[in-house]
């Protein structure tokens, strides 16, 4: 038999649970057909749980994986920023080690593309290996006007040695509080039609940053003993503060959004289009809510983005800010304290939504004709994963 078929209690196409349906995939895994069941003939295999395309984990540092259990919980991110960078008694050994079982726990957890931040090329032996796919997000920081020409030219050596692993890649910024003017002024050309993602609004500090100066982000360059005193304050929000400099790029991930008002959504909307207009910006949102928790014990407002009819998406962030690299496990926290939104839904942000945000949605993240999706099974009851193709 050259193809599968596969039938569950459900099966999630990508974009709503269905009953009584085989799923018939090639030796390959590309889907072949979706049939009823009862015209599905002899030799289907039958699981308990949900059939699902693959999942697309949008927000990843697998360079930061050796940083597991290291950084104590709800420290808030200035301080968990400060330990990232101040972090550095591992080996290259166990840095690429890590590297390796960090790809495979999430392999393992039905991931099978992943949005990974690159601050360095060490991730870059375990890519080649190619067992997921992934989007290589190059990233620039440096709040130090006078750095800027020094950081964008390692970006851009980073970005030209990302390019060897024929998978696509872009230089993006840090975020809104970590990139000088003067760097926007040198990434921003290399944003042209691209994928763009910025870590935003991850804490309260950063709107008050921006708003009125001061807070606890001034202490962060305090304590990094950064020269801050070049800052001026916007009176604006944080994302209206750089939005308009993401202009250029063909799809914007905002990552977190923990502390993102109806205003910035609105603005958010203004400046951007409806997936009908393909030639302009498109914004997703990503929420990365484990991390959230990790981090400054607080959680994204998912229900105002809902409302809003945003395009939402979901990732897992690092080791250093997670228990796991688990998309059901974001999942799994949203519902403790969002019971209410319905698994379908969810699922069509870890598949689908995914696979729209990083341009793959002809190949990836819905069980149609012709895709290379993978196949994963969920458990209905514990949601834990296992895959199949
Ligand atoms: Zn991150």
């Amino acid at each position: 038999m050259t193809y599968r078929k596969l039938k569950a209690d459900n099966i999630f196409d990508g974009y709503k649970l269905i009953e009584n349906t085989v799923l018939i995939v090639s030796k390959d895994g590309i889907i072949e057909d979706l049939v009823d069941a009862e015209n599905a003939g002899d030799g289907t295999e039958i699981f308990s749980g949900i059939l699902c395309p693959g999942f697309i984990n949008c927000h990843c540092h697998l360079e930061l994986s050796h940083m597991k259990e290291l950084i104590p919980e709800k420290t808030g991110l200035v301080d968990f920023v400060f330990k990232v960078v101040t972090e550095r008694h591992h080996s290259e050994e166990e840095i690429l080690q890590a590297i390796e079982n960090a790809e495979s726990e999430m392999l393992n957890n039905g991931i099978i593309s992943i949005g990974d931040i690159c601050n360095n090329a060490l991730t870059i032996a375990q890519k080649q290996k190619q067992r997921v796919r992934y989007y290589n997000f190059i990233e620039a920081s440096g709040w130090l006007p006078s750095v800027s020409k020094i950081r964008f030219e390692r970006s851009k050596n980073l970005l030209q040695e990302f390019s060897k692993l024929h998978t696509p890649s872009s230089i993006v910024p840090h975020a809104p509080y970590s990139v000088s003017q003067n760097l926007w002024n040198e990434i921003q050309p290399y944003f042209e039609n691209r994928i763009v993602t910025i870590h935003n609004q991850e804490t309260a500090f950063e709107d008050e940053f921006f708003l009125k100066g001061g807070g606890d982000l001034t202490r962060m360059y305090e304590m990094m003993q950064i020269d801050n005193t070049h800052h001026q304050p916007t009176g604006r929000s944080s994302l209206r503060s750089y939005f308009n400099k993401l202009d250029k790029a063909k799809k914007a991930i905002l990552v977190h959004n923990t502390f993102m008002k109806q205003e910035d959504v609105d603005y958010v909307k203004l400046k951007t289009h409806p997936d009908s207009y393909r030639d302009k910006l498109k914004t997703y949102f990503c929420l990365c809510v484990n991390a959230n928790k990790y981090i400054e014990d607080a959680l994204p407002p998912i229900e105002m983005f809902r409302k809003n009819k945003c395009a939402i998406v979901l990732g897992t962030d690092s080791l250093a800010s997670n228990w796991s690299l688990n998309i059901l496990d974001e999942i799994k926290t949203i519902r403790k304290s969002f019971p209410l939104i319905p698994l379908e839904e969810m699922l069509q942000w870890a598949t689908i939504n995914g696979a729209r945000a990083f341009d793959v949605d002809d190949q990836l993240g819905s069980f149609e004709i012709g895709k290379m999706p993978g196949v994963v099974i969920i458990n209905e009851h514990d949601l834990s994963a296992r895959r199949l193709i």
